[in-house]
């Protein structure tokens, strides 16, 4: 073939391969320019031809740096960006080859287009870099299962390179102890369940990391298939969903429990077992704080030698980490139990266990306060790690749900408790139900009485005869002030024995004949199961607008007055007044002041003679009465601190020291001669109730060589209130010792006759408002020859107190009164005054 046929072949040859082929001579100009090169640049041959080769560069690149132009590169392989002609970038790859022909020196570059596979080069990179910077862990396989790819977020959740698991079977590499095989199973075959990439097969799945830590993972796996539909992979996107899935079974374990209405300690112990299952590394405790204490709940791995020790520890500043993390209401991380200060006197409970470590958690109720204490407990010295804190937060709640709802079940079966027992409002709604009674009389300048009920001894009756008799005294009583009190008045109950009134349109003269009533209703026993119960009352009476504005107020000072009223004597009522509201400090102050008198021997004993009324003006005995000159306040009343003492505990004590005090100034009187027949001393009921009394009594006459009639003790119908046997034997006890027995204040209380019978009585003292009431009232004379002829009939002596006139007396003598008391006759003495008396007495031939 001749030279210039085969130059046209080659010239034919070029211009139809796929590549673009560009001739440069050695001055750089184009001395060849393909169709190929043609399309890729947008340029004709003729436009080209004879022109710089750099033209061909995209605008903006500087033509020496160019290969085509400066042929310094030989060889495939070179990338370049082509800028066409219509301004779109395309991406080429370039091969130079220099020649000479004619000792002329060429290049001819060969370009080829790869635009195509360079976009979809870079689509690819992108893919795998959203692949592998996502967060869930992709697997790739075939159809038959077996790992071709996976993402780098494989490697973060498991551990595992590609290396290591490429060619395995899929999700079998992280198969553990626990992981469901039968699940592994359904994935592997997975390309045989329906699945679309929207609604890809799914299964949860146990596995565990390279490092052996448990995962709970979310494999769904969707078939990928090819253009024509056919399956061709298997793309596996597991989800760590550990967290979820704890949280999920721990609140279905503890709200399922909580619905079942398990005790809080079973649904305590479920919630730290339930953990401990998810970190086994975990020791879990849930302690209850109630009145700054901690109780135990739930500490399943804990022995419970070490948990009673634990129960009932205060909580503190430096109290172990549970109780400083309640102290704080923060949480308390201590790291090494060993060595932390705030284990102080506590490690030693813990760390024969080979406990090392402990972070408690306050457990708080909706309002902010602490309500127990959650706790992780550890063999190693280690602070808060991410898994346990997210297990800490979700056990916080269920805790604080748990304690949420003790507290309200708590409340609910108050609220209902106290609904369903009287059936009155309780104290919210009576407040509220007051405040609008209240806003009428504000409206309707009406006067308003606030009555403050209070049932008395009610606690002896609770606790002698059992709580189900209190419940039935409560409820008869709640019926009965009902039904004394006018339709538009209010009742409820505040609390326990406590019962309060609103009566409207009510002035103090229309209030006292309501609450006189009331009164009345508790005079009749109360009878549960066939036995009778006495159940009195005392009643504070506060007054709108006079004596407050508003619910709250006239509460408390209603209240106050009924203090006043037991303090002068039970079934009593009491009108509030201002200066009764300065009472409440100074009782606290006066408390203070008894017991410094009664260790100092400040307090006296005086006495009032009794007179034998059948025999003149004989002389039959003295009652000791108790004086108390305070030092700043003056002579207090003895009603005043008798009460007062009941209600501070010390009564015991000025029983002891008034019997002591009393048998040794009859003694001292007897020794010097002066006739004194028999001392009687006022006992407390509570003095009853203590199982030393008679042996303490007749150790104490003994002591003073007295027999034991010299002694009257005189008690009031309340130490029968109880029905106690302690007491009843008590009495029966005093009585076989010869001691005498008083039955004082007879007709106020609970009279019942029944008393006399079963009590061994020497003496009763008919109550000296009977005798008060013998100049004007008709019933009081009545009951008092009743009781006179009883007294005859029973051969009990009784004793008329309080005789003031000489009609008294004279009424009395002539019923056969065998003896009388009275200022009429003499007042209570200091011993020296009396035994003036008696020598003026002897001298004036009175006795
Ligand atoms: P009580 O046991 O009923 O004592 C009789 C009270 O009546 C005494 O009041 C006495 O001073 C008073 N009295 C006597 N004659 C007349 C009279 O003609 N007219 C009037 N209006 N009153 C008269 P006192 O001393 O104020 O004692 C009051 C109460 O204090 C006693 O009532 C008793 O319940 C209690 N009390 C007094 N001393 C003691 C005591 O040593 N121990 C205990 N537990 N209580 C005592
Ligand atoms: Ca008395
Ligand atoms: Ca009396």
């Amino acid at each position: 073939m001749a030279q210039a046929q085969i130059a046209g072949t080659l010239v034919q040859v070029l211009a139809q391969i796929p590549d673009a082929v560009v001739l440069v001579d050695e001055d750089g100009a184009i001395g060849f320019f393909n169709p190929a090169a043609e399309a890729l640049w947008g340029l004709t041959a003729a436009a080209v031809l004879g022109a710089d080769a750099g033209m061909l560069l995209p605008r903006g690149i500087q033509p020496a740096g160019h290969g085509v132009q400066t042929g310094n590169v030989d060889g495939p392989g070179l990338a370049l960006q082509i800028e066409r002609n219509d301004g779109v970038m395309r991406r080429g790859q370039m091969s130079i080859h220099g020649f000479e022909v004619a000792g002329r020196r060429f290049r001819a570059a060969f370009i080829r287009d790869i635009t195509d596979q360079h976009r979809q080069c870079e689509e690819w990179q992108q893919l795998l870099r959203v692949v592998n910077g996502s967060d869930n862990a992709i697997i790739v396989a075939s159809l038959d299962g077996s790992i071709s790819f996976i993402n780098s977020g494989v490697t973060r959740m498991l551990g595992y390179a590609a290396a290591e698991v490429q060619g395995l079977r899929l999700v079998e590499p992280f198969a553990g102890v626990h992981t469901n095989m039968a699940a592994v199973e359904r994935i592997q075959s997975a390309a045989r369940e329906p699945s679309t990439p929207d609604h890809p097969f799914r299964q949860d799945l146990l596995v565990y990391t390279k490092g052996g830590r448990p995962l709970w993972v979310n494999v769904g796996i969707t078939v990928i298939t090819d253009n024509a539909g056919a399956p061709v992979n298997l793309l596996a996107v597991l989800t760590d969903i550990t967290l979820t899935r704890m949280r999920e079974e721990l609140q279905q374990k503890v709200l399922d429990a909580m619905a079942r209405e398990l005790p809080a300690t079973e649904v305590a112990g479920i919630l730290c077992r339930e953990v401990e299952r998810i970190a086994p590394e975990v020791v879990a405790t849930f302690l209850r704080v109630d009145d700054g204490r901690l109780f135990t709940l739930a500490a399943p791995r804990l022995p419970v030698t070490v948990t009673r020790a634990m129960d009932g520890e205060s909580i503190g500043p430096c109290a172990g980490s549970c109780g400083t993390a309640a102290w704080r209401g923060t949480p308390v991380v201590v790291t090494d139990i060993a060595s932390d200060p705030l284990w102080t006197g506590y490690r030693d409970l813990v760390l024969p266990l080979g406990l090392a470590a402990c972070w408690s958690y306050p457990v708080k109720g909706a309002d902010g306060s602490v309500l127990g204490t959650f706790a992780f407990y550890y063999r190693e010295n280690h602070g808060p790690v991410a898994f346990h804190q997210s297990l800490v937060d979700m056990g916080l709640s269920l805790c604080a749900l748990l304690l949420e709802r003790e507290k309200a079940r708590m409340r609910i079966h108050q609220l209902a408790f106290h609904d369903t027992l009287t059936g009155l409002p309780n104290r919210n709604m009576f407040e509220t139900q007051a405040q609008q009674l209240l806003n009428d009389a504000r409206r309707t300048e009406r006067e308003l009485a606030l009555v403050f009920i209070d049932l008395d001894h009610f606690k002896r009756v609770n606790d002698t005869r059992g709580h189900a008799t209190g419940d039935e005294v409560l409820c008869e009583t709640g019926r009965r002030f009902k039904s004394v009190l006018r339709d538009g008045d209010l009742l409820g109950r505040l609390a326990g024995d406590e019962f309060v009134a609103i009566l409207p349109h009510c002035g103090v003269h229309q209030a006292t004949g309501i609450v006189e009533r009331l009164l009345a209703a508790t005079a009749p026993p109360v009878v549960v199961a066939g036995a009778p119960i006495h159940a009195s009352a005392s009643i504070g009476i506060a007054m709108y607008p006079a004596d407050g504005e508003h619910v709250p107020t006239l509460l408390r000072q209603a209240d106050i007055a009924m203090y006043h009223a037991k303090a002068r004597g039970r079934g009593h009522f009491c009108f509030f007044r201002e200066e009764m509201s300065r009472n409440i400090q100074e009782q606290a102050m006066l408390e203070a002041d008894l017991r410094v008198a009664l260790k100092h021997d400040l307090l006296d004993l005086w006495y009032q003679p009794q007179f034998d009324a059948a025999n003149g003006h004989v002389l039959s005995g003295v009652e000791a009465l108790l004086r108390w000159n305070h030092a700043t306040l003056g002579s207090v009343p003895p009603v005043r601190f008798v009460v007062l003492a009941e209600e501070c505990g010390l009564i015991g004590e000025l029983g002891k020291w008034v019997t002591q005090r009393a048998c040794r100034q009859l003694a001292d009187w007897r020794a010097r001669g002066v006739e004194i027949p028999r001392v009687s001393i006022n006992l407390s009921a509570s003095d009853f109730r203590d199982s030393t009394l008679a042996e303490r009594v007749a150790r104490t006459l003994l002591a003073h060589g007295l027999q034991p009639h010299d002694l009257t003790l005189e008690m009031t119908e309340s130490v029968m209130l109880g029905d106690e046997p302690g007491v009843l034997s008590m009495i029966d006890e005093l009585h076989r010792l010869g001691i005498q027995l008083s039955l004082d204040d007879f007709g106020t209380g609970y009279s019942s006759l029944g008393y006399l019978h079963r009590l061994p009585l020497d003496e009763l003292k008919l109550d000296r408002s009977f005798v008060r009431d013998l100049d004007h009232s008709d019933s009081a004379r009545a009951l008092t020859s009743t009781v006179l002829r009883i007294g005859e009939s029973l051969n009990i002596k009784v004793v008329a107190e309080g005789v003031e006139t000489d009609t008294q007396r004279q009424f009395l003598v002539e019923h056969g009164c065998p003896v009388l008391q009275g200022y009429l006759l003499a007042r209570p003495m200091a011993p020296h005054l009396l035994e003036e008396w008696l020598r003026a007495a002897h001298a004036g031939s009175r006795i």
